[in-house]
């Protein structure tokens, strides 16, 4: 398969996954929670990605998937909570799935620590592509 359409059916499963996502999570007090965990999940995720870049020098193969799977870490007690188990405090291994909804600011601050990550991973990948396209 070539790059250009491997990206473009890993953004269809992408947002298929994540509108399966927001809709399972149904009333709009659950759907802020899709919100801090997808800012979470897929910051962390877009900073990992920026390192790999950074030391690799070359964009990883699923790199539209990576931040879908720190989404799916992030929110991983809401499927144990689906499955009959309550949340508690030890599920802050899972990405600070509790505390992160107690930090100032709510989902405007990890907004902006998302826009953030995405501009550090957008700056990788286009510094890595300019340094490949001079070589
Ligand atoms: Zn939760």
């Amino acid at each position: 398969m070539r790059r250009g359409s491997s990206l473009i059916a890993q953004a269809v499963a992408a947002l298929a996954v994540e509108a399966l996502l927001y809709w399972r999570y149904g009333d709009e007090q659950a759907r802020y929670h899709w919100f801090t965990h997808f800012f979470v999940g897929a910051s962390l995720a877009l900073l990992l990605v920026s390192s790999y870049v950074a030391v690799r020098g070359r964009v990883p193969t699923l790199v539209i998937l990576v931040p879908i799977f720190g989404h799916l870490c992030a929110m991983f007690p809401d499927v144990l909570f689906e499955l009959g188990i309550a949340h508690r405090r030890w599920m802050d291994i899972f990405l600070g799935h509790i505390s992160t909804h107690f930090v100032p600011g709510g989902n405007i601050t990890w907004y902006a620590v998302f826009a953030f990550s995405l501009a550090v991973c957008l700056y990788a990948v286009g510094t890595t592509r300019a340094t490949a396209a001079r070589e």
